[in-house]
């Protein structure tokens, strides 16, 4: 595992490394809120201990951006403290995390890195928006999901224009879609959160991103979804659109993580398939 850091992107407010996925603190006068928690209680443990560093009452907000085990499954870390999420994440955490464990724990690897832990859900909910504040500074939790999964949510801090993303933006331009997201409504999210402004983009995973990479991946999502309705046009089976498609987007955006794209394009196939079926 790398070493944990904090980078301080202005004044009281932090990217943290180090995890399986971005993390966050925003601490001012005494308050903290800290963006996700990381895969495991070892993950979660030294951002803690550096949130309660950084307040004087002890009290701890814990934003969880979306219900992925690499974004939650460090919650025990902060049983104590308030956890906040959009509805959905404790949703689906209560009715499907001991089911992710599980299958995650197939892998003998991850089940090493998770060790033991015990699920622990977001104790406050919102649905469309609820606005914190770390001292003078203000921390917008706003829905934008289902797109990347159910329950996504970003942390747009308006004074600072940051942006935490959580996996609504990827380092690459080849998104994770395990199912449960949307990838119409993600579209439509993007040009939401393009729409606020941020200079500086923290995404659920890799390094800091220049605001142009919403954009990108807005692009992205289109053109994939084009040419998958394109290809349902014709008749072609699941299997020839995961061929197809794949082999033209790796081609017009080669940029890594090729090994996300079958799951990313069979995600589109099946928002496609479902829209055409309700439409
Ligand atoms: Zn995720």
């Amino acid at each position: 595992m790398a070493e944990f850091s904090l980078t301080e992107l202005v004044p009281d407010v932090f990217a943290a490394f180090g995890g399986v996925c971005n993390r966050g603190i925003i601490a001012a006068e005494g308050s903290v809120v800290v963006i996700d928690s990381g895969i495991s209680p070892a993950e979660a443990l030294p951002l803690r201990e550096a949130a309660q560093q950084k307040t004087a009452s002890g009290n701890i907000i814990l934003f969880n951006t979306h219900e992925h085990l690499d974004h939650t499954f460090g919650n025990e870390v902060f049983q104590q403290d308030t956890i906040i999420a959009q509805a959905a994440v404790r949703n689906v955490l209560a009715t499907n995390g001991a089911k992710q464990l599980a299958d995650i724990k197939q892998n003998p690897q991850m089940a090493e890195k998770i060790g033991d832990i015990h699920i622990t859900l977001p104790n406050v909910v919102f649905d469309q928006q609820l606005t914190l504040f770390a001292g003078p500074t203000e921390i917008q939790l706003i829905r934008v999901g289902p797109a990347h999964s159910q329950g996504d949510a970003i942390a747009w801090l308006p004074q600072q224009r940051i942006l935490f993303a959580g996996d609504m933006l990827f380092n690459t331009l080849v998104p994770a879609m395990p199912p449960g997201g949307n990838s119409l409504q993600w579209i439509h999210s993007l040009t939401y959160i393009e729409s606020l402004g941020a200079e500086h983009v923290i995404p659920g995973h890799g390094p800091i991103e220049p605001p142009e990479a919403l954009g990108a991946l807005k692009n992205w999502l289109k053109t994939a979804r084009s040419r998958v309705a394109a290809l349902l046009d014709t008749g072609a089976d699941r299997e020839t659109v995961l061929a197809q498609v794949g082999a033209a987007m790796q081609t017009d955006f080669p940029r890594g993580a090729e090994n996300r794209m079958p799951m990313a394009i069979g995600q589109i196939y099946a928002d496609i398939v479902r829209e055409r079926s309700a439409s």
